[in-house]
């Protein structure tokens, strides 16, 4: 964005284009569905890349230099998450990466509270699968508006209106068919485009940014007839019905999250790709207007603010420092700008704030409502954190999650107890796990949603902190924030319960249930405490 006229101070019509043009969504997905390869076209078209191939390359090469990567390749998942910014006809798209692993939810969930709108991919021979239905509710809960691909059409797939039915039943959200297949696996010809009544033709890996696919126009041209004789009498009829009995495509019901338009392709192949990206530019929302504590704040305010949804440490083994991502909500900002670290109540200068272009870091030199900015954390932000000029906002809707699985630290070299302490402090702040310590002291707990998220842990405090912990089970079912008004009652609480409480990183009280039936019976006997599930951050 350096070379962007937008680095002048804009004038208001500018300022509010820029806005306009940018697009902010994240891709959603069961693991193996093609996200990954759905990213690379996506950046192809966006001439972010020049060739496929560099988004998996760069994974692997990353694996090489990193050891807590390994974690990932040797289960073929991707731990880490990241962004993307490239432009696309005029648009600024960012482009959100999510861990696909359902260890990783937590994480996953805070991504998603940072875009404006979601990529939804299917694998079209499996059909909805597990972690979709997990990342699709996160996004009904904000009514985030959903575009969904069904992929992989070259393979021999799942009956389209099946795979439509299979969206509806499941996940709740009615489906608006916008292209429609002509075949599948060897037989595949092509889509229908509904809206544009015309054949887009399929050929393996043919389009690109400057080459068109070929196109024929009309659903009764003969030269349909010509070239596809078996598919076409079987395709009007299809296209009858569903015309017939189909929703219709309503920006109004996508855009509150209700109706999901639905595209059919192959990613692998470059088919579909382009008509995702018309859908994201034309239909999906510009940055909408974010909650905070006391009121909504708009992306066209012309004072900046924005919140942190993650951090990441040691991305670059080359640049060891953690990054904090901040999703500007409003304003426009600048390089070397100064803003207020609320939680902290002090004023940070940004001289080097990062960008992810081509997933390349370059400085920032201005961002609008939006657009992901990396700052570098020596440890004060937390997820969670907002910033802002003038007025105090403090953004919601970023929660940290009971864990539902604990185990006890222990070190194998007890003189490592201060690295292991800034290890586990760091790891809690960037949310890749929650460390509670006991009331009565002893080795401290850590909190987990995904199994998996324990040995990224192990494997980073080795790496990054030469500390050996050993992880033991431990009598704890869950985990419960306790709030209450009466500081009398709290007390006696306290005292009651001491063996049972820690505090987390944030130095929250926690009470570590040992099961489910004594937290209810100690909910019950305490009907003046509040026990919080979950609990904002900051
Ligand atoms: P992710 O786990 O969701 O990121 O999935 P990937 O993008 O890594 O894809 C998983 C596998 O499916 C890889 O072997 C891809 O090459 C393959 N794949 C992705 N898209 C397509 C497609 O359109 N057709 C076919 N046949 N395979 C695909």
């Amino acid at each position: 964005m350096s070379s962007s006229p937008e680095a002048l101070v804009p004038s208001v019509d500018a300022f509010l284009e820029a806005i306009q043009r940018r697009r902010t969504f994240a891709i959603i997905s069961h693991p193996d569905a093609g996200k990954t390869t759905l990213t690379e076209k996506l950046l192809l078209f966006g001439g972010a890349i020049q060739l496929a191939g560099t988004v998996k390359a760069r994974k692997s090469s990353r694996h090489a230099t990193s050891d807590w990567m390994a974690i990932e390749k040797n289960r073929g998942i991707s731990v880490a998450s990241s962004v993307m910014q490239f432009e696309y006809a005029d648009h600024v798209i960012n482009l959100l990466d999510t861990p696909g692993h359902q260890d990783f939810s937590e994480d996953t969930y805070r991504v998603l509270t940072a875009v404006d709108s979601a990529l939804m991919v299917i694998d079209g021979g499996n059909g909805v699968e597990a972690q979709t239905i997990k990342l699709l509710e996160v996004c009904r809960l904000r009514d985030t508006p959903i575009i969904t691909f069904m992929n992989k059409f070259d393979r021999e797939s799942r009956d389209p209106t099946e795979l439509m039915d299979e969206v509806e039943s499941v996940l709740g959200i009615q489906c608006a068919p916008v292209t429609w297949p002509i075949g599948m696996g060897k037989r595949f010809r092509g889509v229908y485009h509904l809206l544009r009544d015309e054949v887009l033709v399929f050929a393996p890996g043919e389009e690109t940014r400057e080459h068109q696919l070929e196109c024929i126009a009309g659903l009764d041209n003969p030269e349909l007839d010509r070239r596809f004789p078996e598919e076409m009498p079987e395709l009007r009829e299809q296209v009858e019905l569903l015309r017939a009995a189909s929703n219709p495509f309503s920006l109004e019901d996508f855009l509150a999250g209700q109706q999901t338009p639905v595209f059919f392709g192959s990613a692998i192949n470059n088919f579909g790709v382009r008509e995702l990206l018309g859908a994201l530019i034309d239909w999906a929302p510009s940055p909408r207007p974010r909650p905070t504590t006391g009121r909504a704040v708009q992306p066209d305010e012309q004072t900046f603010s924005g919140f942190v949804f993650k951090i990441q440490a040691n991305m670059d083994p080359q640049h060891r420092d953690r990054v904090a991502f901040l999703r500007v909500c409003s304003g426009h900002f600048q390089r070397g700008m100064k803003i207020k670290h609320l939680r902290i109540g002090r004023d940070i200068q940004v001289h080097n704030p990062i960008t992810f272009l081509a997933q390349e870091r370059e400085l920032v030199e201005d961002a609008y409502a939006g657009d992901i900015i990396g700052l570098h954390n020596h440890g004060s932000i937390q997820i969670g954190d907002s910033f802002s000029q003038g007025e105090a906002l403090q953004f919601t809707g970023i929660p940290y999650f009971a864990p539902e699985l604990f185990r006890r630290v222990r070190l194998r070299n007890p003189l490592k107890a201060k690295q292991l302490q800034k290890g586990l402090q760091q790891l809690a702040e960037e949310g890749a796990t929650q460390v509670f310590k006991p009331l009565q002291g002893g080795d401290m707990i850590l909190g987990a949603v995904g199994v998996l998220q324990f040995d990224v842990v192990a494997e980073r405090l080795k790496t990054e902190y030469a500390v050996e912990a050993i992880f033991d089970p431990v009598t704890v079912q869950t985990a419960r924030w306790i709030q209450c008004e009466d500081a009398k009652i709290l007390a006696e609480f306290t005292r009651k319960h001491e063996d049972h409480l820690a505090e987390d990183a944030g130095r929250r009280l926690a009470y570590l249930a040992p099961s489910r039936v004594n937290l209810d019976l100690t909910m019950e006997r305490w009907p003046q405490v509040i026990f919080h599930a979950t609990r904002e951050h900051a």
